[in-house]
């Protein structure tokens, strides 16, 4: 890998698939660029199984191993790697300023990939069971669960979208709410109110996980939250659609971002308000999320970049 400089082109923040793509792309147009890959590198589908959507895979590839040929493949390009994570960032004047620590590393531009977060619940037994039962998405897990009973916690549109295209594996879907209504809009709650496969559990939240990593989900202990009561709730498959965040704590005041905390890009592109500031994957993409449509805006920011630096000589 090549040594660590002081300053680059372009410097990557965040080593998912909108990252890495955007390694690739930037690496073999001859900016070889530094990515810092946090402190847990890969993103979101490290914590997943198996992928069996990302196109060029016709038997699927490990969610871990897709990230390490993405990573090797930037790599031999010429992209360098820090395991670490971005303490701040300084955006008003070119270069832009980047934080490691005590480290300052300066870049003509700066593409953040930085991801978001499934909200989870918390417990123990849902980092032992993740990915074993426990998922926070469907899209990739729920051939996991065909002829299975499964739950979906969660009220919003989510949760509705989750559950409905869960029905088609799953022999039953229970929804697990902590209210009695859903918040979801009036076209997705009428979407899982038609499926007879959809039955609900108002006004409960899930309270812990049973089983191990050996035996897999075996039930969900159900809190109901008006009487207290706690009941188990047998189920193979538990997924929570609780919410997502997207990582931004960084770039607050001084990036555009629209009420939740996604940045902000100009339609059609990845520019931020800050030229030569561009954004992608699921930073900020409220509405996809998925590998594939990360690594293409990665991809797109890579181009922006190229196009910005080009200009900017
Ligand atoms: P959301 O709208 O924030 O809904 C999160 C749901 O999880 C809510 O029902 C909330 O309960 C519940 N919840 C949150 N934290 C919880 C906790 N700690 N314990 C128990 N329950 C908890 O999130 P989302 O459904 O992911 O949607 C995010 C945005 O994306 C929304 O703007 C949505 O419209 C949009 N979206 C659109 C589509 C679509 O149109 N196709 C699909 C997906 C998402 P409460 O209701 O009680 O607050």
């Amino acid at each position: 890998m090549p040594e660590l400089q002081s300053h680059y082109r372009v410097i990557i923040i965040g080593s998912g698939p909108a990252g890495l793509t955007a390694a690739i792309y930037t690496a073999r147009a001859d900016l070889p660029p530094l990515v810092i890959e946090g402190i847990q590198p890969g993103g979101q589908l490290t914590i997943t199984t198996e992928v069996e959507n990302f196109p060029g895979f016709s038997s699927g590839i490990m969610g871990p191993e897709l990230m390490d040929v993405m990573r090797s493949q930037a790599e031999r390009f010429g992209t360098t790697y820090i395991t670490d994570e971005v303490s701040q960032v300084e955006l008003d004047v070119r270069p832009f300023k980047v934080h490691i620590g005590k480290k300052i590393i300066t870049a003509d531009s700066l593409i953040i990939a930085t991801g978001a977060t499934a909200k989870l619940l918390g417990y123990e037994s849902e980092k032992v069971l993740m990915g074993h039962g426990v998922s926070a998405c469907a899209t990739c897990d729920g051939w996991f669960f065909r002829g299975k009973e499964i739950v979906v916690m969660g009220g919003g549109d989510s949760a509705c979208e989750e559950a409905n295209f869960l029905t088609k594996y799953a022999s039953k879907v229970t929804m697990i709410h902590r209210r009695d209504e859903l918040r979801a809009s009036k076209i997705m709650r009428h979407r899982v109110e038609i499926n007879p496969k959809v039955e609900y559990l108002w006004n409960s939240t899930i309270e812990d996980y049973v089983g191990t990593a050996e035996t897999g989900l075996q039930g969900v202990k159900v809190k109901n939250v008006k009487t207290g009561e706690v009941s188990f709730f047998p189920c193979d498959g538990a997924f929570l659609a609780i919410g997502h965040k997207p990582n931004t704590e960084l770039f607050v005041g001084k990036l555009d971002m629209d009420e939740t905390g996604y940045l902000i890009t100009e339609p059609g592109s990845t520019r931020t308000n800050i030229p030569g500031v561009f954004a992608c994957g699921d930073v900020q993409d409220r509405i996809y999320r998925q590998a594939v449509t990360a690594a293409g805006s990665g991809c797109m920011a890579a181009i922006d970049a190229e196009h910005f630096l080009a200009e900017a000589e």
